[in-house]
């Protein structure tokens, strides 16, 4: 079976690579090779800027409103093809196929959102600040802009870049994770039958060479990235490196490790359920995934052994089956990576309850699966709590009380998203408050921001001032300016040579 070569999209139409250089997209239920896809050379990624250098004006002069009835479209033709999109996440991601639906439905939501952009993007105005002046704001969008997304969210993350870009009036160049390639054309497609012009939305397939040509081209001016710390550190690091009349405007979300903190006070049917959903759900391989449970004064050994047969009980399956709970993880090597951290935990006296390890799938022998693992008795010393796992692995602390817990949280280097499980309103109100991490969730265990909020960690799990979507996505993708005027007939004669200031 001769197998699809993925190729990119540029100036409106899907361009083939000439690049030489590709790799294979995975099935990670099979384990099978499901295509291909191209990874991009200078030249071409360069071809994409160049397309999206030619449509940014006209688009930027384009009404937002006009802007919004494309986007709404766009929105129409998602929810038509909401199925197709999650068929394609489950096939190249491993996720479950009712889980990829709700990828999906989240990042239509900030689509939804970037819909108000007429009303987002009005400003302020003050009539007559003095001598017949009056001052208001723009927000004008940046020209070329361009994402760089990671294998988790195929669709999601791309969601919280594009929209924002295109409806504040920029154009925009999507380079997504060479794991699972095949919804950006999709969105490419799309998007042009919702009426977009040609440029104004780009895919560059590709890896480090796409990333790098992107981030030091001199017409590029904003790169949004989410992915792992040490690329996002990176990509900061680089990009804000530039010289030149504008510097690169970046944000660079990175990896996590979040906690949830289970209170003795907590309803612990409901902690348990939160837990089993958020740590092995897609398989641990969420930003916002509880890796970590900490277990408050007496509660642990209750909390462990609700957890023992729920994480053995986990139906791991092909994510098409509908009673899959649980799917395969990305590719062989990242599969070999989680199997090495619980091999450290052992080594390390973490006590290892649940080893997913060994796993098979009947049907499905070469599939990358790996089963729910659970450890207790895990310290802060230990790499399985200090890193960033990315797969189905619950570890438990055990702290003697709530500040113990709160001293544990923020002296970890991620700070992306907290939860806490407690009926007393006052604990909820001090940690909400005292607790160093960007999303913090009271009873709720993977508190990602509606689209109207915005989404983004603390410490070492951001770089840049501002998070995705919401108001600080159009913030990040305008220029802030602001402009003061007067008539003739208002002006006094003569130069003046004080301050100016109100009289
Ligand atoms: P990754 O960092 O390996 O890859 C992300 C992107 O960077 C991809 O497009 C990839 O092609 C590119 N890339 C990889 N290596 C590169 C290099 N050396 N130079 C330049 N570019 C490079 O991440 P991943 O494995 O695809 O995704 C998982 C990671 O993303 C996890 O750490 C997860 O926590 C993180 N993530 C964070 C958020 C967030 O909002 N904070 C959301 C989703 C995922």
């Amino acid at each position: 079976m001769t197998q699809a070569l993925i190729q990119h999209y540029i100036g409106g139409r899907v361009v083939e690579s000439t690049s030489g250089r590709k790799q294979d997209v995975f099935n990670p239920a099979t384990g099978e090779a499901s295509a291909q896809v191209v990874l991009a050379s200078v030249e071409e990624v360069n071809a994409a800027v160049d397309a999206a250098r030619a449509a940014a004006p006209g688009w930027a002069d384009t009404a937002p409103l006009k802007r919004a009835r494309v986007l709404s479209k766009f929105k129409e033709l998602i929810e038509k093809h909401h199925d197709d999109f999650a068929a394609a996440i489950t096939r190249e991601h491993g996720k479950v196929f009712s889980d990829a639906k709700g990828e999906v439905t989240r990042g239509l939501e900030v689509v939804e959102f970037a819909c108000g952009i007429p009303q987002l993007l009005k400003t302020q105005f003050t009539d007559n600040i003095g001598g017949g002046i009056d001052n208001w704001q723009l927000r004008q969008p940046l020209g070329v802009t361009a994402g760089i997304t990671p294998f988790n969210f195929p669709f999601m993350v791309p969601m919280w870049m594009a929209p924002m870009a295109i409806a504040t009036g920029n154009s925009f160049i999507l380079k997504p994770s060479e794991r699972d390639p095949s919804p950006s054309l999709m969105m490419a497609d799309l998007l042009k039958r919702a009426g977009l012009p040609d440029g104004v939305f780009n895919v560059v397939q590709g890896d480090k060479v796409a990333v790098d040509t992107l981030l030091h081209h001199p017409d590029v001016n904003a790169v949004s990235f989410v992915g792992s710390t040490p690329i996002a550190e990176y990509i900061y690091t680089e990009g804000t490196k530039r010289k030149g009349a504008y510097p690169l405007r970046v944000q660079a979300l990175g990896g996590a490790k979040n906690h949830m903190v289970v209170m003795p006070d907590a309803n612990l049917d409901q902690a348990v359920d939160a837990l089993i959903g958020a740590a092995y759900g897609s398989a641990g391989e969420r930003c916002m995934a509880i890796s970590v449970a900490v277990a408050v004064g007496g509660v642990a050994d209750k909390l462990i052994e609700a957890l023992i047969p729920r994480v053995k009980a986990l139906k791991v399956k092909n994510g098409m089956e509908a009673d899959a709970e649980m799917g395969p993880v990305v590719t062989a090597q990242h599969k070999a990576k989680i199997e090495g951290y619980i091999e450290d935990g052992v080594q390390a006296g973490a006590r290892l309850l649940v080893d997913g390890r060994g796993l098979k799938v009947p049907g499905l022998e070469n599939g990358f699966f790996i089963g729910g693992t659970l450890f207790d008795h895990v310290t802060p010393d230990m790499k399985i709590y200090k890193e960033e796992i990315f797969g189905p692995v619950l570890c438990v602390v055990r702290v003697p009380d709530f500040a113990s817990a709160v001293k544990l949280i923020n002296a970890h280097e991620f700070g992306n998203g907290v939860a806490l499980f407690t009926s007393d309103g006052n604990t909820a109100r001090e940690f909400s408050r005292r607790i160093e991490v960007g999303m913090v969730g009271i009873n709720v265990p993977i508190p990602v921001p509606m689209a109207w909020h915005s989404f983004g960690g603390w410490k070492r799990s951001l770089f840049g001032d501002t998070h995705a979507y919401g108001e600080e996505g159009i913030r990040f993708y305008t220029r802030y300016k602001s402009v003061m005027q007067r008539w003739p007939d208002s002006i006094a004669k003569g130069a003046e040579f004080t301050m100016p200031v109100a009289k």
